[in-house]
Order: structure tokens, then C-alpha cells, then sequence
């Protein structure tokens, strides 16, 4: 069994459980922890979960709602950490007492039966990093905050069977948002955010009769809309609107099957 559900995702935080049964053994990464550590306690709960059930976290870059309470879970539940060497340099060099390891482009990283694959993306952080995660026979990709796909995430998101996927903004509600022009420009730029637009572009490129899911995330509470994303992500995907899946800010998912 191999499944994962997010259990948050905006610009106020992210999280993402990815768990595989193989046999006996269960193997659990969280994959960014962008909350407060009771906050991240609560949604663990609402998963059936418990902080001390994890194996380890992936952190894809610095930005706070990616970032969140990494070092403080890390510390109390003796949990290993996960990221680049520019994410921990832009946070400034914490301490983990020997519980970080270094993830890199391309190189594999194994946590018990998962194995996990990071790429890097163009965002305006030190050296963030994405993932593919596999249980040997099927994956997942996840990919949230970037402003473009670049022919690498591209190639990174072939023969996938689940696809948690950015598709942040509409540009039209950005523009005339009350944010201002540097943030505007930030956001839509290409070291910011997927558009709605964007994000249907690459669901249309790696979609294929394999693919079971696609879950969009990190949607702006502000500059979109739900029923935009359904609409946009369901047309690109040649499904309905209503079977197209949202995370929301406040709860995220339900478990997905990959
Ligand atoms: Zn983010
Ligand atoms: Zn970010």
C-alpha cells in the first residue's frame, strides 16, 4: 500500500504524509512541516497520526510555510531531516545535532521502504528542491513553488501515478489584487508561483492512462479560486470539474491512494 494526503496546503502552510506498507514495515515521511508544532500535532491527529510515527522530514526550501517547525520536531521527536545544503544555509546553519543530511539534485534518498528522488526547481529561494517518491512500482511527484517548469521538472514528472501539483494563482485575480506591484511580480514571475494556466499545461504534458491523481495545492486564498482550479486543471485533465481534488488551506486532503 502506498498512499499520501496533504494535511494543509496555502501560503500560510504545507504538509504532505506519504506512507508505505510493505509487509510488516511502515515507512512515513512528512514532507515539509509549514505549521506551528501543536498546529502540525492537530493535523497529524486528524490523519490518525502521531508525530512519533514518522521516520523522517523532507523540507523543500526556507520559505516559512515550507519550513515551519522542522528544527523544534526534528529536536523533540528525534526525527531525521532532510534538505539542501542552501535551504539550512538561508535558515541560518541550526543546529540538528547530527539528525540533517543533505539532499541533492538527482540523488537518491532512501527512508525505510520509500525512495525518494529530489529535483531542483526555479523559485526564488537558496536551492529548493522537489520530489519524486517511489515504493519501487509506483510514484508520486510532488510539486509546489516554482514559477515555471523548466525542461528539467519536466523530465522529472514522467510516468507518474500521482501528481500533488501548484496551481496557485489566477493571474487576472492577481493583477488586480490589492497586492503590491513587487509582490504581484514576484508571485507571477518565473521564480514564483503556477498559474492556474501553468499548472493545467503540465497537467495536460504528463497526463497519460496510468495517472490516478492529481491533487492541486498551494492555492491562494486570495488570488484564486477553487472552482477556477477545478475548472482549469479538470479541461487539461479531461475530467469534470467536480472530480478534479483541491488541498485546502485548513484541511488539506483526504488519503489518496498512488
Ligand atoms: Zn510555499
Ligand atoms: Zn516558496
Amino acid at each position: 500500500m502506498f498512499r499520501f494526503r496533504s494535511l494543509g496546503s496555502g501560503s500560510a502552510g504545507n504538509a504532505t504524509l506519504v506512507e508505505v506498507r510493505d509487509g510488516t514495515r511502515v515507512s512515513r515521511l512528512l514532507i515539509d512541516c509549514g505549521f506551528g508544532l501543536r498546529q502540525l500535532d492537530a493535523r497529524l491527529a486528524r490523519a490518525g497520526l502521531a508525530a512519533a510515527e514518522l521516520d523522517a522530514v523532507f523540507v523543500t526550501h526556507e520559505h516559512s510555510d515550507h519550513i515551519g517547525c522542522a528544527h523544534a520536531l526534528s529536536r523533540r521527536n528525534g526525527l531525521a531531516v532532510w534538505m539542501s545544503e542552501g535551504t539550512w544555509l538561508a535558515t541560518g546553519a541550526p543546529d540538528y545535532e547530527g539528525r540533517l543530511h543533505f539532499a541533492r539534485d538527482g540523488e537518491d534518498i532512501a527512508v525505510g521502504a520509500l525512495s525518494l528522488t529530489p529535483f531542483t526547481v526555479p523559485h526564488d529561494a537558496r536551492e529548493p528542491l522537489q520530489l519524486r517518491c517511489t515504493d519501487g512500482a509506483r510514484t508520486l511527484g510532488v510539486l509546489t513553488d516554482l514559477g515555471h517548469a523548466s525542461a528539467h521538472v519536466m523530465a522529472r514528472l514522467q510516468r507518474l501515478q500521482a501528481l500533488l501539483l501548484e496551481s496557485n494563482h489566477d493571474p487576472q485575480l492577481l493583477a488586480q489584487s490589492s497586492y503590491p506591484p513587487f509582490l504581484k511580480r514576484r508571485v507571477g514571475g518565473n521564480y514564483g508561483h503556477l498559474s492556474n494556466q501553468a499548472a493545467a499545461e503540465i497537467a495536460r504534458a504528463v497526463h497519460h492512462g496510468g495517472l490516478r491523481h492529481v491533487l492541486a495545492a498551494h492555492l491562494s486564498e486570495r488570488n484564486n479560486r477553487p472552482e477556477t482550479v477545478r475548472a482549469t486543471l479538470g479541461e487539461a485533465l479531461g475530467i469534470r470539474p467536480e472530480e478534479v481534488l483541491t488541498a485546502s488551506a485548513a484541511e488539506g486532503s483526504g488519503w489518496l491512494d498512488v
